[in-house]
């Protein structure tokens, strides 16, 4: 059977581009056969796992300044579907929408699970027919549009859309291989590195303190300068670090972990709203506090063992030493201890622990204002696949939604 469009992965890309197509397509009044596959058992497995379950998708603050990559193709896709005519679509599909002081979207019901059901509610409802476990494994032009092959089977199209995604979260569904469906084609792809991801680092003390979250600014230093710096929670790991704190500023750290030129420094100051002189005169008037060891110096003012890590890292003496015996200058080293402890990174989790690869396929090579190849009629492309990655905060969301808006537009003008 030969389908007038056929869209490759069934993820946020995938499944939006399908809801759009089917709806121009009854706008336009003419039955088409779209078909959309889909290499997982079902549909939308990352979707899922999106904002821990509730799906931050998108945010009304996305410009392309909160994006990386190629910014022109962000700007362009951007204005084709802003967030707020984002928002209209998913309430016009059914998905009532609540808006954070902060621009984060999400849907009402906060579950990742009603977006994914109103995409595929919508797509089916319009004509779309969805089939997964269909894994494509190349592409050829014929004489009159594209052979997209499966294992078993070649399905014939007029024109195809990829949407297969990244590298990041393998158990979701992310992986390298699909980009091989273009790079065999002679298209070009960057390299590729993982983002918002956990960080490691030098484990010494920080194991000690495994399971604890602080809300800290965290910040990524190099030779003495500061890079990037967030403040929120922050999650003490057996490997390093991690939370939303460490995830949103872990982007230059994939870069760097591919090149390894350098060293780079994760400083966390665990008490972000004291002064360093407010926090130094308290320790002195804490330390005199009858009875007091180091043990108890910070009991109250950080997590126990906290406190007692930092008074390690620190060095100043044994946990049953006397608080009153503290030296000024300890006291300084103490509180500097706090305000900027300096751990080594030694690198990311990898693709394995990311939301997002960065890098990817070279949007060059597109139409900006279509997402169709310049050389190859009838081949669209959208979503993370391309070299162009957002900040944490339902930038990324935004990006597929608005790539694939693009693209099924275009696709529709060319049945
Ligand atoms: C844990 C987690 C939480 C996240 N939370 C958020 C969030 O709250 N907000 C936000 O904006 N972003 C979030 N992201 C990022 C966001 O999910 C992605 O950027 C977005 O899903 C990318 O959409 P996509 O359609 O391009 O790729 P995907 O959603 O990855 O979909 C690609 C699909 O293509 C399929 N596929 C791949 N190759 C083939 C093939 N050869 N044949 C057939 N099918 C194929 C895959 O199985 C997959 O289903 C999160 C990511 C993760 C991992």
């Amino acid at each position: 059977m030969r389908y007038d469009s056929v869209i490759v992965g069934g993820g946020a890309a995938g499944l939006a581009a399908a809801a759009f197509l089917g709806r121009l397509a009854i706008k336009q009044g003419v039955a088409r056969r779209i078909l959309l596959l889909e290499k997982g058992p079902r549909v939308g497995k990352k979707l899922l796992a999106t904002g821990n379950g509730t799906c931050n998708l998108t945010n009304m603050y996305a410009t392309s300044h909160a994006y990386h990559g190629d910014i022109e193709l962000v700007k362009s896709v951007l204005k084709a579907l802003t967030p707020a005519e984002t928002v209209d679509f998913f309430t016009a599909i059914g998905v009532d929408c609540t808006v954070r002081a902060d621009g984060k979207v999400y849907p009402c019901s906060q579950q990742a699970a009603s977006v994914l059901d109103a995409l595929r509610l919508e797509a089916t409802a319009c004509g779309v027919e969805l089939r997964c476990d269909s894994c494509v494994v190349a592409l050829r032009p014929d004489a009159d549009g594209w052979c997209v092959e499966l294992p078993e089977e070649t399905v014939v199209a007029h024109q195809v859309l990829l949407a297969t995604g990244g590298a990041a979260a393998p158990s979701l569904g992310g992986g390298a291989e699909s980009y091989r469906l273009l790079t065999d084609r002679g298209y070009e792809k960057t390299p590729l590195f993982p983002s918002i991801v956990q960080l490691r680092t030098v484990t010494e003390y920080v194991r000690a303190m495994k399971g604890i979250r602080v809300d800290a600014r965290a910040s990524i230093r190099a030779n003495g300068k500061e890079w990037l710096a967030c403040t929120d929670e922050v999650l003490f790991t057996d490997y390093g670090v991690s939370g939303p704190a460490v995830m949103h500023i872990s982007r230059p750290v994939g870069d760097w972990e591919r090149r390894k030129q350098g060293k780079l420094v994760l400083r966390l100051d665990l008490l972000p709203d004291w002064e360093m002189s407010r926090l130094e005169s308290r320790l002195a008037e804490r330390s005199v506090l009858p009875g007091r060891t180091l043990e108890d110096l910070f009991t109250g003012l950080l997590h126990k063992r906290v406190g007692q890590t930092m008074l390690r890292a620190a060095g100043v003496g044994p946990l049953s030493r006397a608080a009153d015996t503290l030296t000024r200058e300890e006291i300084h080293h103490t509180a500097r201890t706090v305000k900027g402890w300096d751990l080594e990174i030694t690198g990311t989790q990898g693709f394995g622990g990311a939301q997002v690869t960065a890098g990817g396929i070279c949007p060059d090579a597109f139409e900006r204002e279509t997402l169709m190849s310049r050389r190859e009629t009838g081949l669209y492309v959208a979503g993370e696949m391309l070299d162009v990655d957002g900040d944490c905060g339902g930038f990324n969301l935004q990006f597929a939604w608005s790539s694939a808006y693009v693209a099924a537009r275009a696709m529709a003008a060319r049945w």
